[in-house]
């Protein structure tokens, strides 16, 4: 068991005393301490476990209580981070980014307070998961469809302000988010938007409102706590058709992703598309060890054969079609030219998949807004399944692409790892999303992939290329790569930080911005 950590600087007593003022805020039996604090674990960290503890949680059911919970926070100097469903795997799940801070778990504020089927937004607490607002979706027969990641058991909002994305048109999760209320660090609440108009009834319609746009502050931030969201839900098209194309040669990389930049800009491509490597295809159907069993990556031969037995490529696009059928026909005629002039480049439907677990059979439900957890299953690749996310953002250009490719993978080959990686198509960029699967009961793998991961970052940045998200194992890493004009924008964030959050009591660390409190001797 890790031992306890408590918040740096508190006395046990003290630490006991917010406990119960906790207590009597929330009711007893939502904090949490002792055995039930393994929920709040990252399940995939690759360094000790100690140093992301957290000694306690707390679950507020409604923005008032957040409100009490944070007054006490500041009263007693209790750092408090903010999860909603806590299934930011990869990233770090819901544990925090420095040991002795307490979870404020939002998982029982999961309200869906409003949905309006005409201008296709949804209001939200940050507890409602995809699942949930799928099923509610769908019992009330509403003509909306979701826009989730792979997997869907995290929540809208959580991933809205993690700026996560998904696969339909509506994939860029925050382009699609409206109106926020957020609890700040001194206990109030405010709306931003339409929504601090008292009388407004655009808050869900028109982003912006008056003034300097504040939604942005509070992504991937630890300035506030939001307590509602608003996001835009697509209208269901009247047709929809998926396809995959598969690229059968390592090399075609810098083609096809030439080939998509003008169909992307040009919104012949509708969603948010990608184009998966072969291994993270193969990974949902098959391990490692059925091809190959010695250290090291896995060699050229073990791979054709993956491509054969599974009838998949070195590269895969899944993407989809929307509308009524002759719109779509025009749109798959221009997309299906500009992909045939790549040599073996080969067209499927899903009814033309062989497999009845083929992955464009479970993609057309994930391009389609159905929320999954099936895709997951890559994670298994090797025995032990642990994995972590390594994001650089690019150019979409053919060039630049086959750079970050061999950069990533000849170093994780150095280190014995595979490479497994989504290119996830964006409105002008590509998210290059590396997954490093490894061992998680193994001491050494952990520690190989810690080390190769901080020289990916370093690397990375050297060569222009910075992640959008990372793990809070690097965030103060990552953090610093945003260097321009001597961190002028990490200085502009700290400022923020000590002006809203003087006692730093909110997620200190979070994306490396940390209180004056923490900074200060270190
Ligand atoms: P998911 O809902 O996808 O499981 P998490 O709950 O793990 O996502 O949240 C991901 C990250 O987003 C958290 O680590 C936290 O930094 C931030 N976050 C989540 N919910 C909120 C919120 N309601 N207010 C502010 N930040 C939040």
């Amino acid at each position: 068991m890790t031992p306890l950590t408590l918040p740096p600087g508190l006395t046990e007593k003290d630490f006991n005393d917010a406990l119960a003022e906790f207590r009597r805020i929330v009711g007893d039996q939502y904090v949490f301490t002792g055995d039930a604090l393994s929920a709040y674990r990252d399940p995939y960290s690759i360094e000790d476990d100690s140093k992301f503890s957290t000694p306690a949680a707390v679950a507020p059911d409604t923005a008032e209580q957040v409100q009490a919970v944070v007054k006490v926070a500041n009263q007693y100097g209790v750092p408090l981070w903010t999860i909603s469903a806590g299934k930011n795997h990869g990233y770090g799940g819901a544990a925090p980014r420095m040991a002795g801070t307490v979870v404020l778990d939002l998982a029982r504020m999961n309200r869906i307070l409003e949905i309006n089927v005409d201008s296709g937004y949804a209001l939200l607490e940050p507890g409602v998961t995809y699942f949930d607002l799928y099923r509610y979706i769908q019992e009330k027969g509403l003509k909306l469809w979701l826009d989730v990641p792979d997997p869907g058991w995290g929540s809208v909002v959580g991933n809205a302000l993690e700026r996560g994305i998904g696969y339909t048109p509506y994939g860029d999760h925050f382009m699609m988010q409206c109106g926020m209320e957020v609890v700040l660090a001194n206990g109030e609440v405010m709306r931003t938007g339409m929504g601090a108009m008292p009388k407004s009834n655009a808050w869900q319609l028109f982003k912006y409102g008056y003034g300097p746009y504040a939604d942005g502050i509070f992504t991937q931030s630890n300035y506030g706590i939001v307590t509602k969201m608003g996001i835009w839900l697509m209208p269901e098209p009247p047709r929809y058709r998926p396809y995959m194309i598969s690229f059968q040669r390592e090399e075609d990389l810098e083609q096809v992703i030439d080939v998509l930049r003008p169909l992307k800009v040009n919104n012949i491509i509708q969603n948010a598309a990608t184009l998966r490597s072969l291994l993270l295809v193969a990974g949902i159907n098959a391990t490692r060890s059925q091809y190959h069993s010695g250290p090291g990556p896995i060699p050229d031969s073990a791979a054709k054969k993956i491509m054969a037995d599974q009838d998949i490529g070195m590269w895969n696009f899944y993407g989809a079609l929307y509308g009524p059928p002759p719109l779509m026909d025009v749109l798959w005629g221009i997309t299906r030219d500009a992909f045939a002039s790549i040599p073996g480049a080969r067209f499927f439907t899903p009814e033309e998949r062989r497999h009845d677990n083929d992955v464009l059979k479970h993609r057309a439900l994930t391009m389609r807004g159905v929320p999954r957890l099936t895709e997951y299953s890559f994670v298994n690749w090797v025995g032990g399944g642990g994995h972590i996310g390594f994001s650089p953002v690019s150019p979409i250009n053919g060039k630049e692409a086959m750079q970050q490719y061999i950069m990533v993978r000849d170093r994780l080959a150095q280190y014995g790892f595979d490479y497994l990686s989504v290119f996830a198509i964006g409105w002008r960029e590509l998210h290059h999303v590396i997954e490093l699967i490894f061992d998680r009961r193994d001491p050494e793998e952990k520690r190989k992939a810690y080390e190769v991961f901080g020289i990916m970052v370093r690397e990375a940045a050297e060569a222009g290329y910075g992640e959008y998200r990372t793990h809070i194992s690097f965030m103060d890493q990552v953090a610093k790569t945003y260097s321009w004009n001597d961190h002028a924008q990490l200085k502009f964030q700290q400022t923020l930080k000590d002006a809203l959050d003087p006692k730093g009591i909110l997620s200190p660390g979070k994306q490396g911005i940390w209180p004056a409190r923490y900074r200060q001797g270190g």
